[in-house]
């Protein structure tokens, strides 16, 4: 699902956050990137939806050559793709229905198939008797649920997840990873950066461990690693 070679990322102001990595990721993986602040899980993150490029390397995700795609061909990259944030990014004025089905409309689904899957997707994730409200008449747990319900509305091989519990109480955090662990059971890959300890060791899941924009750690059942 995702070969990176060799990957450096040096920004404008000559900041080096990611130095020569390496590191394969397999269909229907699992995937904790974990690390202190700085580090460089949200550069490592953003290379793969192609938010930001490496400065030298190559990188495959789901088929893609991200490197040296011709601009015109990040839509269909980004179609296969779903995107969780910390802060949630919905639409303020679109209610839940709409957030979701907002990500179906931009690649053209049909209107019978568009209403059949929000509605799906809204039974996964628990929110199928809120699909009228607006994001501000939603809990932090809710809205990041039709995050997760709008990242997964187009059937994507693989859920990129950047700190996606960072700003809930730990039982929500935890209802939101059941939904996470539920998705990957059905085959989707997940990669999700994450500063919650108790979340990582809890799972025992691939962890990559990011210090100063290098790989220093990847153990398949691994543990978080830091102190918190
Ligand atoms: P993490 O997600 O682990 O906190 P980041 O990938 O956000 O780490 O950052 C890695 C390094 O790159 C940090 O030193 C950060 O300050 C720097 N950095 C991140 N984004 C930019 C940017 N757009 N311009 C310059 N430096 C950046
Ligand atoms: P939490 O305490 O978990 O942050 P809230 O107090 O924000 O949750 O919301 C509790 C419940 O009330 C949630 O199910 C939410 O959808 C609903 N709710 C909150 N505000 C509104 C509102 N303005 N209109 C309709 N429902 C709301």
């Amino acid at each position: 699902m995702i070969q990176m070679k060799d990957i450096s990322k040096t920004y404008e102001n000559g900041t080096v956050a990611l130095e020569r990595v390496n590191v394969e990721i397999g269909k229907g993986e699992f995937v904790f990137i974990v690390g202190a602040s700085g580090a460089g899980k949200s550069t490592f993150i953003r290379l793969l939806f192609r938010e930001v490029l490496p400065s030298s390397g190559t990188l495959i995700v789901n088929g893609h050559d991200v490197v040296n795609m011709p601009k015109s061909e990040v839509p269909y990259l980004r179609r296969g793709l779903g995107v969780v944030f910390q802060d949630y990014r919905l639409l303020p004025d679109k209610t839940v229905a709409e957030n979701v089905a907002f990500a179906m409309q931009v690649i053209e689904a049909p209107r019978r198939r568009m209403q059949h899957s929000v509605n799906a997707v809204l039974d996964i994730v628990g929110l199928r008797d809120k699909y009228k409200n607006f994001p501000s008449q939603l809990s932090g747990g809710e809205q990041q649920r039709v995050a997760i319900a709008r990242a997964i509305v187009n059937n994507p091989a693989l859920v990129i997840a950047d700190e996606p519990t960072g700003n809930l109480d730990p039982e929500t955090s935890w209802e939101i990873m059941d939904i996470f662990k539920r998705i990957n059971a059905s085959g989707t890959t997940i990669v999700m950066a994450t500063h919650d300890k108790y979340i990582v060791d809890t799972m025992k899941r691939r962890v990559i461990a990011i210090e100063d924009g290098k790989i220093v750690r990847d153990e398949a059942q691994g543990v978080y690693g830091y102190e918190n």
